[in-house]
């Protein structure tokens, strides 16, 4: 594995790659089983996998957590090397937003909403920073969890308008044996809080064994999934949605094929997402 803390480090480690499929995973390190679950995929469908780990500053508002975001490079890049990564990207500020830095990205429309509305400016970051991983990496694929199903959605959009050419692979959510969804913040949460946290996964399980009874009625699938976490004081929830694939507005029928389930909440300081997905992201 070689390891380009540069983009000029990178470039020369793609060139000794030309004429292969590149595939790219793109990460704020401290890894766990579901950053490796894009890597396993990334190397069996690609000559050459790409790993970047870069915390990007921009998708974090003033009062967030980027001081307090966990690292562990050393840890990640032994892990890396582990799975067969070919090239890993480390890239410090200076490097990604060299001075004066004025140009962005806006998915409009579907960056204010779902977490958009509690974190404005967080997807203008993430899809710029992608957008410019993407322009330094060249890779045919790159790969994402569907955890973050609003920044799938977003950066599916972004490439299909920009025309960039790059298929987006969407994977499955890994979770902890006790249904959480794995998350480099989870090791920020106090026993308590963890605990708590788990009545985020058990409010989608119920409203997955809802619907697979039959329901299509947003408001009683979202009136249950409020029951759920309510009983847990310790959380703070910042939204239920039931919304649509396609543009992310509030539907009140769930339709298979094209609806999201998306909860993010409070568990101390600590802020998680989790959803229930119906329909496909990859493109
Ligand atoms: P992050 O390092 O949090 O920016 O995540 C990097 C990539 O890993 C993103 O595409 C995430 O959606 C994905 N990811 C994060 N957590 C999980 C998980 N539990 N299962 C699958 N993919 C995940």
């Amino acid at each position: 594995m070689r390891t380009c803390p540069t983009i000029a480090s990178l470039g020369r480690a793609l060139s000794a790659g030309a004429g292969r499929k590149v595939g790219f995973v793109p990460t704020m390190g401290f890894l766990h089983e579901g950053h490796l679950s894009l890597v396993r995929r990334c190397r069996s469908e690609n000559d050459v996998t790409v790993v970047s780990i870069y915390v990007n500053p921009s998708q974090f508002g003033p009062a967030e957590d980027l001081g307090r975001y966990p690292r562990d490079l050393r840890r990640d890049s032994a892990l890396l090397r582990r799975e067969g990564v070919d090239v890993l990207f480390t890239p410090g500020d200076g490097e990604m937003y060299p001075g004066p830095y004025r140009t962005w990205v806006d998915v409009r429309g579907l960056d204010d909403k779902l977490c958009g509305r509690s974190r404005p400016g967080h997807f203008r970051g993430v899809a710029t920073i992608v957008l410019k991983l993407f322009n330094l990496v060249r890779p045919q694929r790159a790969y994402f969890g569907q955890k973050d199903a609003q920044q799938a959605i977003i950066l599916r959009q972004m490439a299909r308008d920009l025309h960039l050419g790059v298929q987006l692979r969407v994977l499955p959510i890994v979770r902890a044996a006790d249904g959480l969804a794995l998350s480099s913040r989870n090791v920020c949460l106090s026993t308590a809080d963890r605990r708590a946290a788990l009545a985020l996964p058990r409010s989608l399980q119920r409203a997955a064994a809802m619907i697979r009874a039959g329901a299509t009625a947003s408001s009683d699938v979202r009136a249950a999934m409020v029951g759920e976490i309510a009983r847990e004081p310790l959380l703070e929830v910042d939204y239920i949605a039931i919304v649509r694939l396609r543009d992310l507005e509030e539907t009140d029928v769930i339709a298979a094929g094209d609806t999201l389930i998306a909860v993010a909440l409070r568990a101390g300081k600590t802020r998680l997402i989790d959803n229930l997905l119906l329909g496909e992201l990859s493109c």
